[in-house]
């Protein structure tokens, strides 16, 4: 299953990759509490809290042409998961919020290949 948006109803986006702020992910905007997914298949690697990302989650998925790919999810407001978790498409890992540095809720989408933050927007369409 290719990987598919973390946030699925009204997804808009609320800041680009890269830019003057080198922002590494994506953001979406989302309704306090609103279901985060996981993105594709993949186990929960880490829990926890930063003072940028907030409440974060992230999973480490199968390495596809021995890239090794990790998705981030931040700014939530509550985490349902727990490290070492299998989870898909279809797993709830937390709800959208605003914790950390966010202006309003969203959600931070972060892709990464070989520990590198890559644009979103090459492994997943709106
Ligand atoms: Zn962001």
């Amino acid at each position: 299953m290719a990987p598919q948006p973390p946030v699925r109803t009204h997804v808009t986006i609320g800041g680009e990759f890269g830019g003057k702020r080198n922002h590494r992910g994506l953001d979406l905007f989302a309704l306090r509490g609103m279901p985060v997914h996981a993105s594709f298949f993949g186990r929960v690697l880490e829990v926890g809290f930063s003072d940028t990302y907030g409440h974060y989650v992230i999973v480490k998925h199968r390495s596809l042409r021995k890239v090794k790919r990790k998705t981030l999810y931040g700014h939530l407001d509550t985490v349902t998961t727990k490290v070492g978790r299998y989870v898909n498409s279809n797993s709830t890992i937390g709800g959208a919020g605003d914790s950390g540095e966010a202006t309003g809720v969203h959600l931070h989408f972060g892709t990464y290949e070989n520990e590198r933050a890559v644009d979103p927007l090459t492994w997943i369409t709106l």
